[in-house]
Formats: structure tokens, sequence, C-alpha cells
């Protein structure tokens, strides 16, 4: 796919800002965002199951947004699509990890983005969960791991992943969410995918978002609308509607694998346009063949990890011990 393109548009006479090799088709600024808008919408009639009014009088999307392109885009199209329904609330929440110089920027786009669209905005930080803020635990890392063998080789995100998903879950509970809308575009999915099955973790693949069919216990069902749309398209919707995003790379990030993850997809697209929407189809295939009877996929040989509640914060979790509270009394231990 090429983001500068010559070619008239596919659909209308305007020239093309981006041509979508999986479909052959180029496209321009209007006709890519209606083709974003519709491919959204109707994803979202799949995942976003609502009650009848008669059952529920508000249904309340904590929208879980960062500052970045993807979770900019999920708010702008979820409130294009919903902002009339007087059955259905948005709370847009992010997480404050700590991170200098590049969560303040994003935070205030993220903000800057609720306001514009008249959406109640949320945060949470780290500090305030008990965690420490991300600038000293990249400090303390390598400390944790001297003296605990499974820390070695874990990079921080390890650490911010299991943060930020307490982070969300703290934010849904604060505003009683029924649903929690996640950012994943279509690379994303591809590639957490291609890990999972890599990993040989089908469990992990079964659980993935969307969980509309298949909620968790314990959790709000997260939803995933723009999990079709490839980054590249996020990217020129969110620059076509200039919505206020932050683009830099967070400074510490180090997800080696996801970036070998990301080339090795990049490299597979090329070669053959449509892998991304392949692989996404599959894990649904996957999802749907264990839809009735997932539990039994872990508990054949033994009952050791059906979900249950953490010991220490009462969470759920497949351990005695979440790994959110495993994590935390490292931190303590070490700082
Ligand atoms: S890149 Fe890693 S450390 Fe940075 S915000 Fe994302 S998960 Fe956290
Ligand atoms: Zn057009
Ligand atoms: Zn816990």
């Amino acid at each position: 796919m090429s983001a500068i393109d010559v070619s008239d548009c596919s659909r209308c006479k305007n020239s093309a800002i981006i041509y979508q090799e999986y479909s052959g088709q180029h496209f321009c600024s209007g006709c890519l965002i209606r083709s974003v808008r519709k491919r959204i919408g109707k994803e979202l009639r799949k995942q976003l199951i609502l009650p009848k009014s008669s059952e529920k009088e508000l249904t309340i999307i904590l929208v879980a947004i960062s500052g970045g392109k993807d979770s900019a885009v999920l708010l702008e199209t979820l409130n294009h699509f919903l902002k009339n329904r007087r059955d259905v609330k948005l709370i847009a929440g992010c997480v404050n990890e700590g991170i200098q110089g590049y969560r303040n920027p994003s935070m205030k786009c993220a903000e800057e983005l609720s306001k514009k669209l008249g959406i109640e905005f949320r945060t949470v930080s780290y500090t305030s969960l008990g965690f420490d803020e991300m600038d000293n635990v990249v400090k303390v890392i390598p400390k944790i791991s001297e003296k605990n063998e499974e820390v070695k080789g874990m990079s921080p995100c390890s650490f911010c992943g299991v943060f930020r998903r307490q982070g969300i879950n703290q934010l849904a509970d604060d505003v009683d969410a029924d649903y929690v809308a996640l950012g994943h575009n279509l690379d994303d999915m591809a590639q957490t995918i291609m890990m999972n099955l890599q990993k040989g973790d089908l469990e992990r693949t079964i659980r993935l978002a969307p969980h509309s069919w298949s909620p968790i216990r314990g959790m709000s069902p997260r939803i995933v609308p723009i999990r079709w749309i490839p980054e590249q398209e996020v990217q020129a919707y969110a620059m076509t509607l200039e919505l206020p995003f932050h683009d830099d790379e967070c400074p510490h990030s180090h997800q080696a694998l996801r970036i070998l993850h990301r080339d090795i997809i990049a490299r597979m697209e090329d070669a053959v346009p449509g892998t991304r929407h392949g692989l996404v189809h599959s894990s649904d295939s996957i999802k749907e063949m264990f839809k009735d009877n997932m539990p039994r996929v872990k508990n054949e040989k033994s009952n050791e990890n059906s979900p249950k509640n953490c010991e220490i914060c009462g969470g759920i979790t497949s351990q005695k011990i979440c790994k959110a509270c495993v994590m935390k009394k490292w931190l303590v231990e070490h700082s």
C-alpha cells in the first residue's frame, strides 16, 4: 500500500491519497473516510450488543484512549455512530504511566479530542494504583531480575502492559462500564495473533478481544471496533480529519518481539496482500471452535488454570496471586 499516489480514486474522480493493495482500490480522502467509517460501523454493530431499553436504560462504554492515532480514530468513530443514542454513553479514559516527555503531550491530545467531541475525560495514574511511575520502574527492573530468574529478559513493556490493564480495569470500575473499547488496528491484531500462535498460547488466542460473544468473568467485555482497519488507513483518517494525536515513540519501548512480528507481517503482507485479514479471520475461527468449551482447553488435565480471585487484590487470575500483585511486590522489595 502506498500513501503517495497520483492515481484517481476508484470511487470518484478525485486524486487518490492511498492505495489498498489487498483490495486493488485507490481512495481519495473523502472516500477513505466513508470506507473506514463503513467498516467500523459494520464491526461495531456486531460487537456492541445493546440490551433492550426495557432491560437497561444506559449502556456505558469506557473508551481507552492514549493520545495516539488509533485511539483517536476509535473515539471519533464511536462518537460519530453513537452520539445521538440516548441509551449509550461514551466516557474516555486515559492511563498515565508516568513517562516524562511522552505521556504528558499525548494526554493533552487525548483530553483535547475528548473536549472537542464533548466526551467526559478521566485519567488514572500508575502511582494512584500503587505501582511506581514507569520511569522509575525501568531503573529497578535490572535489580529485580538479578534476584528473580523469571524476570530475566523481561522488557519494561511486560510490566507496563500488566499495569495498564489494571488501570483500564480501574477506570472501567470507576464508571461502571458495560464495555471497554480498545483501539487495536489490523496490524496490531495480526501481530498479537502471530505472537500468541508462535508461543503455542491457545488460551490467549481464545481470550483475545472482542469479548462480545465470550465474556470473561469479572471483566467488562472488550470491544475492538477498528480491528479491520490497517494502521496506514487509521493514520490517513486521523490526519484527514485533523484529529489531535501524538505520534512519538515511548522512550522505554523495547518490544523486540513485537518489532520482529511487525516486520514479518509487513513482509508477508507485501508478498501476499490480505495476510493480516487472513490472520484475524483464522483467530476468529479458532475462537468460534472453542466458544462453548473454553475452560476445557486448560482444564483437561488439571484444574490449576481455571480463573480464580487473586488472594491479595481479588482480581481475576489463573494463579493464586495475580501478575500485577507479584510485580507490585517485586517493586516494593527493590525500590
Ligand atoms: S512502549 Fe512499553 S513502556 Fe512504553 S508505554 Fe508502551 S508498554 Fe509502556
Ligand atoms: Zn473518491
Ligand atoms: Zn492481585
